[in-house]
């Protein structure tokens, strides 16, 4: 394969490299603990570590834990676990925002006391009024020119708790009437008395996104601080900062697109909307987009790795198709899935031309093409499940299925032909009564009369029963999140399908969570890690073996 060209990232690290402006990449990924991982979230993870990893550098974690209301300590658990899963490890330590809420302070200070910064008593709602708009200057408040004497002696107030929440914040003295808002002397320094889940009730006082940001990646030597577009009308702000203080490194931001996928949130708040108001059974809910849920479903890490890649990096707003992620999906299973089989539609066949009391170990191949898979045994017997939808008592030649009267080949076993079927009062076919063609193991039958298809199936006397959950997409609507539209409307009454008596071939007993297989025709399939129990496993459709979504 030809080789992927450079993406604008990898040429400014290598450009940083060559000109011996760099020595060692140093990378973070910075989270916010306010709510679980997305798809969104793994394209960032896998550029800032993936960045890291070619160029020889680290990639830190650091939770960006500014805003105690919101936050805990579930959050924080959740995002080491997706980011481990992922296949990625930090450099040195978890890191937190908070661990520098001191250092931050001090450096407020320092503002202060280069008259660089100033507390504010105006109200929100005046505050607004004296910014401007974008094509008017704001003025200045009329609390810009306090004394550096009344800032400290107000800010120490304010770090005290003697102000209430909202009474006054601390300001970055800039200019009211620079064309970038961010510049109109931003908020720094705000009240809030809230329980922090790292620091405790230490502080009463919280820095600013754009206070802490760039500060954090100074004093962990970031070189490359890789952030979504919306922050690139910050950077000015992030770069003023860094000039006007004594920070020990110069670290710089870059930014591009974040990832949007059709038919898919990729908003924590709405997420978490799901979640509280059980749209949803949790953050990691299979159908979730998120990276628990994706785990959950049945996703490999490699393959969101390779979507990650496949999808690119640029600086330019795009959709992706929620079919490229499929695809990665099904890709990586069908190259590394172990096959099995397992009815989900249980129709009962009984054999009556063989022995109730014989039991044949059939083989089959654990994968077509990878002989490092386990050979599968498959035990034959006297009553079998096939699916309801393979037998039909008449037909048109396109049916390749069972048929009465005809024949078809039971994968890695006989061919059989159906004499009779059995019907319950309302009319059902409750049973097919059909006869094993001898000698048609690995074989076409010796009378020429050859099978049109080929079905699974499973021994009716041996056999694992489990329940099957059946997953679509979560939101009938492509786009679920734009124009103002309710996105609660666009979800898909029908993304969940419970299949509560499913007939397993019995080598399945030994599946473990994490461990991928494809039930033959039906699909590629997972152990639930929250519902299965030693009794009854409980399988997740992770996706169909073909994109089967009407277009
Ligand atoms: P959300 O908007 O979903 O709440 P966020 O940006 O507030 O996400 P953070 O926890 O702050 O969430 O994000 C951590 C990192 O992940 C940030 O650097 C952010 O830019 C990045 N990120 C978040 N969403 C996406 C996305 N859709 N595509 C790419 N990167 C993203
Ligand atoms: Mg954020
Ligand atoms: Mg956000």
């Amino acid at each position: 394969a030809p080789e992927k060209p450079l993406h604008f990232i990898q040429q400014i690290i290598r450009k940083d490299i060559e000109s011996g402006q760099v020595q060692q990449v140093v990378t973070r990924f910075p989270p916010e603990p306010n709510g679980y991982l997305h798809i969104g979230h793994a394209k960032s993870i896998c550029l800032n570590f993936g960045m890291a990893e070619e160029f020889g550098g680290v990639c830190h974690l650091r939770f960006d834990d500014t805003n105690p209301e919101k936050e805990n300590e579930e959050y924080v658990n959740a995002i080491k676990a997706d980011v481990q899963w992922l296949g990625f490890e930090w450099g040195g330590p978890v890191r937190y925002t908070s661990d520098y809420f001191q250092n931050l302070y001090d450096w407020a200070l320092h503002l202060i006391r280069e008259g660089k910064a100033y507390v504010c008593d105006l109200s929100p709602d005046q505050a607004r009024e004296y910014r401007g708009t974008l094509t008017e200057p704001g003025r200045n408040s009329p609390y810009r020119d306090r004394s550096v004497e009344e800032n400290l002696e107000r800010f120490e107030k304010m770090r005290r708790g003697e102000f209430a929440e909202g009474e006054c914040v601390l300001r970055a003295r800039i200019d009211m009437a620079a064309p970038n808002m961010n510049l109109r002397d931003p908020i720094i320094y705000r009240i809030k008395k809230a329980h922090h889940h790292h620091t405790g009730d230490t502080w009463s006082i919280y820095p600013s996104y754009d206070f802490a940001h760039g500060q954090s990646d100074a004093l962990e030597g970031i070189t490359h601080s890789i952030c979504t577009l919306e922050f690139e009308d910050h950077r000015p702000l992030y770069d003023w900062f860094i000039e006007n203080l004594p920070v020990p490194a110069r670290p710089r931001q870059y930014e591009f697109a974040r990832l949007n996928v059709n038919y898919t949130i990729t908003s924590k708040r709405k997420l978490k909307q799901l979640v509280d108001e059980g749209h949803v059974d949790g953050w990691d809910d299979p159908r979730m987009p998120t990276i628990s849920g994706m785990r959950r479903r049945g996703y490999p890490p490699e393959a969101l790795r390779n979507f990650c890649t496949a999808i690119g990096v640029t600086r330019s707003d795009s959709v992706v198709d929620v079919g490229m992620l499929e695809y990665a999906v099904r890709d990586h299973l069908d190259k590394n899935a172990p096959r099995a089989m397992c009815v989900l539609h249980p129709l009962k066949v009984t054999l009556t031309n063989y022995p109730s009391d014989r039991i044949e170990e059939m083989r089959a191949p654990g994968h077509p093409n990878r002989d490092d898979f386990s050979e599968r045994v498959l035990p034959f017997t006297h009553t079998l499940y096939i699916e309801q939808d393979d037998f039909r008592e008449e037909a048109n030649k396109k049916y390749k299925r069972l048929v009465l009267g005809k024949r078809v080949r039971l994968r890695n076993a006989y061919v059989i032909e159906a004499d009779e079927a059995i019907k319950n009062d309302e009319g059902e076919v409750i049973e097919v009564r059909a006869r094993i063609i001898e000698d048609t193991l690995g074989k076409d039958p010796q009378d020429g009369v050859k099978p049109k298809g080929v079905i699974h199936w499973v021994s009716a006397t041996h056999h694992l029963n489990c329940e099957v959950r059946l997953y679509d997409r979560l939101f009938s609507d492509p786009s679920p999140d734009s124009g103002g539209k309710d996105f609660l409307q666009a979800i898909n009454p029908d993304s969940l399908k419970i299949l509560e008596s499913c007939k397993a071939e019995i080598s399945l007993a030994g599946a473990k969570v994490g461990n991928h297989f494809q039930f033959e025709r039906s699909g590629y399939f997972c152990l639930d890690s929250k519902y299965s129990t030693i009794d009854k496993p409980v399988f997740n459709r992770t996706i169909e073996l073909r994109d089967t979504w009407a277009k």
